[in-house]
């Protein structure tokens, strides 16, 4: 009686396999795709790199609050803050972050920095090829975080009126 039962498990496990192996592929075709993700396909909640945010007018968002680095479970969150003066803006706040550093050797993608942002200067984005064999690339910087300006309001036609906007 036991044959027959194995038998019989083994010829569903085979239907199973069978059935599956004439369906469409699921497999992406990453990292041979097309395009600037490579064929990689995300779903919207995907936490990916960080990516820190401007407002409506091209300022930073971030104003160097640091609840970031303090609800981070694995302190990889480095700020230095400094002033906004009449000469220099960069966030529409007092403060601006001088320094913003994100160590990825250390960050398990919790997600803790974006929820406590107060301002939503900080977001996860997409960016998931963050594998290297030298540690020091890993801790980006405020620049490698920081979106591009792109978002300046409409009546922005030059770099005299960009300035201005950011003034
Ligand atoms: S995702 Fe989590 S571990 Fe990574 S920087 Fe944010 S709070 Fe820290
Ligand atoms: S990213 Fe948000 S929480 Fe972190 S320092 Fe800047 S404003 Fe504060």
């Amino acid at each position: 009686m036991s044959i027959i039962r194995d038998a019989a498990a083994i010829a569903k496990g085979m239907t199973i396999t069978l059935k599956e192996a004439f369906q469409p592929t699921e497999v992406e075709n990453y990292p041979d795709g097309k395009g600037p993700m490579r064929g990689a396909q995300f779903q919207q909640r995907f936490r990916g790199k960080h990516q820190l945010q401007r407002d409506e007018n091209g300022l930073e968002k971030c104003v160097a609050c640091f609840l970031c680095a303090a609800a981070c479970p694995s302190n990889c969150i480095y700020i230095e803050a400094a002033e906004n003066t009449e000469e220099t803006r960069i966030s529409s706040a007092e403060r601006y972050a001088k320094v913003y550093n994100i160590d990825y050797n250390r960050c398990i993608f919790c997600g803790y920095c974006v929820e406590a942002c107060p301002t939503d200067a900080i977001t996860h984005g997409h960016g998931f090829e963050l594998a290297s064999l030298n540690a020091t690339s890993l801790v980006m910087r405020k620049q490698d975080l920081l979106v591009q300006v792109k978002t300046l309001p409409d009546n922005v036609q030059s770099n005299k009126d960009m300035a201005e906007s950011l003034a």
